[in-house]
């Protein structure tokens, strides 16, 4: 008897009942073009070398708010209607994805306010406010935040966006997975950092519709890796939030998750979990070796391939997510300054 191995099921038929497909990808594509950076994917020799096969950097750290999150917050706001867009946007988020909602509703001319606590340091209101949002400071906690936010849904009728559960966001990121096969048709992998799921998510249905036999590898922290959990479980479950180098991938996925549990847990082939010192190597590595500044999620790739943790079948594409990175905390980690 042969026993089917997981990767050599055909996966076509898998990613057309799927809560999002590659046509959608395909139409956000052609929406969010010109608006977002198409970013280079190049050639690492360092970590091909390492690795043993030829290893490529999908380099987010290029768009225009130094993260991936602007493509699924450009093909969101693009694809609410006149009405939904004159009311305006709001959002809790003071990551990457408030910054992405901030500046894409400025390029568009669509109001927007970003709610955060008094808790956030001067200078993340700062970026927030110099992207052209609003700023709604209210009480002493993200919760605080995020009950101003659904607030404002429900008094002004604005449209709150989504960082990853919304078919609109994980369709926008995964014009990543479009163009990683456009410019490296034979991959055999592609790493992704894993948080919520909606980068995977839509990388993954990308990836697995164009080209069944890649390898899908998600990579989180040791600490605090929601998604992974959820896939263990079997639906989504709430862990202990901890302090990481890799904060962009920090929070839940949502207990009520409608789209990025679906996705993440049927094409995912695997999820890889690092140390907080495995994560210092990689930013270390892309700044010594590659010359990029790095953020700590944007890095779990490149420490994968480090850490010895992957082994890959084939060509490769690392999916190097953000580059948003406090200086000084940076300064600190290539110092050696330990996790
Ligand atoms: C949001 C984010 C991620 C994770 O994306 P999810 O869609 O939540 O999984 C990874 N890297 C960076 C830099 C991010 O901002």
């Amino acid at each position: 008897m042969t026993i089917m191995k997981r990767e050599n099921i055909p996966r076509l038929t898998d990613t057309d009942i799927l809560p999002v497909t590659l046509a959608d990808i395909r139409r956000a594509s052609a929406r969010i073009d010109g608006r977002v950076a198409r970013t280079p994917l190049v050639r690492s020799s360092t970590l091909s070398g390492l690795a043993g096969q030829p290893v490529h950097l999908k380099l987010e750290t290029l768009q225009p708010i130094g993260a991936f999150k602007l493509r699924g917050a450009m093909n969101a706001i693009l694809s609410l209607d006149d009405a939904c867009r004159r009311q305006g946007l709001v959002t809790a988020s003071t990551g990457n994805h408030g910054r992405a909602v901030a500046y894409a509703a400025s390029e568009l001319g669509v109001p927007a306010i970003i709610c955060m606590s008094s808790l956030v340091p001067a200078n993340k209101v700062d970026a927030i406010r110099a992207l052209g949002a609003e700023v709604h400071i209210v009480g002493v906690s993200q919760d605080d935040a995020q009950e101003e936010a659904e607030r404002l849904v429900v008094e002004r009728g604005l449209t709150s966006i989504p960082p990853f559960d919304n078919v609109d966001v994980v369709a926008g990121q995964g014009t990543i997975g479009l163009e990683i096969i456009s410019d490296s048709p034979d991959l055999a992998a592609v790493l992704v950092p894993l948080s919520g799921g909606g980068l995977a998510g839509g990388i993954a249905v990308a990836v697995k519709a164009l080209r069944p036999q890649a390898r899908l590898i998600g990579i989180s922290m040791e600490r605090g890796a929601a998604m992974n959990a959820s896939i263990t479980a079997g639906r989504p479950v709430a862990v202990r939030e901890e302090e990481t180098l890799a904060d962009s991938l920090g929070g839940g996925v949502g207990l009520k998750n409608r789209i990025t549990f679906a996705l993440c847990s049927s094409l995912l082939d695997d999820v890889i979990l690092l140390s907080e010192d495995e994560i210092a190597q990689g930013i270390r590595h892309a700044w010594h070796q590659e010359a990029l500044t790095v953020e700590g999620a944007g890095a779990v790739g490149i420490a994968a391939i480090l850490a010895k943790k992957v082994e890959l079948p084939g060509p490769a594409a690392i999916i190097v997510s953000g580059a948003n990175i406090d200086p000084k905390l940076h300064q600190r980690i290539l110092e050696g300054a330990e996790a």
